[in-house]
């Protein structure tokens, strides 16, 4: 993947640029790890799974954030937040091409459902 960075208003100082672009990773990164759940509760077992990754949302548009945790019993439990109809095209969207279960819970996993 090629990324390209465009930079307008003639700041040619290439240090600058590059810590311009290095804060606006940080703070993109910063607002997707304010919306990482304390814990995703797994969909297989019910066991809480604490090791959790965020997955790029480029292309989903109205999709926030997408967190992946990989359960001790080999279950995949995937969160997501954003615009519920976002949110809700991404898990039918990973329904009918996996065996995935999907959930809902609340962000600190005291409430957790199966669908
Ligand atoms: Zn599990």
């Amino acid at each position: 993947m090629l990324a390209a960075f465009v930079s307008s208003g003639g700041n040619m100082g290439q240090a600058k640029q590059r810590g311009t672009i290095e804060q606006r990773i940080a703070q993109a990164q910063a607002k997707i790890e304010a919306t990482r759940p304390e814990k995703l509760v797994c969909n297989g077992c019910g066991a809480d799974v604490t090791t959790i990754h965020p997955v790029s949302t480029r292309g989903l548009t109205g999709v926030e954030s997408i967190w992946l945790g990989q359960c001790d019993c080999g279950q995949t439990t995937f969160a997501a937040s954003g615009k519920p109809e976002a949110v809700q095209a991404f898990f039918d969207a990973l329904g009918s091409d996996t065996e995935l279960t999907l959930g809902s819970q609340s962000r600190d996993g005291s409430q957790h459902e199966t669908s």
